[in-house]
């Protein structure tokens, strides 16, 4: 017997009212080609199981300490006197990521779940089963089910057969997606999906590639094409100061939008956040997370107004 397909996943979030229209359960499938340096959702980005540390569920090793001494690669030693979030002085586990294979020992033997694994791998009838529980809470609100990531079409075997399974129980589908796959992928699922949420970060490729580490035209002309292809389409806008907030960005976005308006069901525009900090430091990253000012209300206003001056309709998020 051939083995039930997975897929490799790092949430499933039920009662989501962002993730498309009405009431929506969300699958978050990991793995991400991009990296975004103000990534909300920093436990997306490999595509492997790794381990993570909540620093407030940890009682210090002098309390409990069960997880020094598990790992077969000693990556974890005595961390230097620190405080808790009570004052307290406290000493915690230091991990060594570099040494770290994510085996999961010490996890198992966290029994404050302090430490602990992401990314779980699933098939399809599991969470189908998870996500049929929600049905009639999509047929009551004109909701649905969002695959999103990560980049769920990285994983395009399990979310073609997730996105089938959903049509064929008369689910509404949305897929979340960076856009930055191959053509033929999105051309595979778009007759099961209801809706692309498809992220435009930045219209600039060179500034693009620089800053998200891959340019944009595979990203630009794959919604032109699932426009053209009469696929529906709710464009997001992350807007990050110094990156795609000015003025005359937006005007490039407005310009680029117009051509896909007979798609484009709405424009969202979603604030910068400083959101995913804490994520990256339970996932004992060591690179730096860009930290900025979040956009002010009125700029955000100023830049809705100038979207919907082109008679797109546009919402800030
Ligand atoms: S998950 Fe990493 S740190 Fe934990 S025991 Fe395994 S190798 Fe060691
Ligand atoms: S086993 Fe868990 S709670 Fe105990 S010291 Fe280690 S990380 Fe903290």
């Amino acid at each position: 017997m051939s083995k039930a397909l997975t897929g490799k996943i790092y949430d499933i979030q039920g009662f989501s009212v962002q993730d498309g229209p009405g009431i929506r359960t969300t699958v978050f499938l990991k793995g991400c080609p991009l990296r975004c340096p103000w990534c909300h959702s920093p436990e997306s980005q490999e595509f492997f199981t790794e381990l993570n540390w909540l620093q407030i569920r940890c009682l210090g090793l002098e309390a409990c300490g069960l997880c020094l001494g598990v790992c077969p690669h000693a990556a974890i030693t005595r961390g230097p006197v620190a405080e808790n979030a009570l004052g307290e002085e406290i000493i915690y586990p230091e991990i060594d990521k570099s040494k770290c294979d994510n085996c999961g020992a010490c996890a198992a033997a966290c029994k404050a779940t302090a430490l602990y694994l992401c990314g779980t791998d699933k098939t399809v009838a599991e969470v189908m089963h998870r996500l049929l529980r929600d049905k009639p809470f999509f047929d009551e609100s004109g909701g649905g089910v969002t695959v999103s990531g990560g980049e769920c079409l990285c994983q395009p075997g399990f979310t073609l057969e997730l996105l089938k399974n959903c049509k064929a129980h008369g689910i509404h589908t949305a897929v979340d997606t960076t856009g930055f796959v191959k053509w033929e992928t999105l051309a595979s699922v778009l007759p099961y999906t209801d809706l692309f949420l498809y992220d435009l970060k930045c219209m600039d490729s060179a500034l693009h590639k620089r800053v998200i580490g891959v340019p944009n035209e595979l990203i630009l002309d794959n919604a032109k094409k699932i426009a053209a292809a009469g696929g529906r389409l709710w464009i997001r806008i992350p807007v990050i100061p110094l990156f795609n907030d000015s003025e005359a960005h937006f005007l490039q976005y407005a310009a680029f939008l117009s051509a896909l308006k007979s798609s484009l069901e709405m424009v969202q525009l979603l604030p910068y956040h400083t959101m995913g900090l804490s994520k990256h430091e339970r996932l004992l990253k060591k690179e730096k997370i860009f930290v900025a000012e979040p956009p002010s209300d009125a700029l955000m206003e100023a830049r809705s107004k100038l979207i919907a001056s082109y008679g797109l309709p546009v919402r800030i998020h």
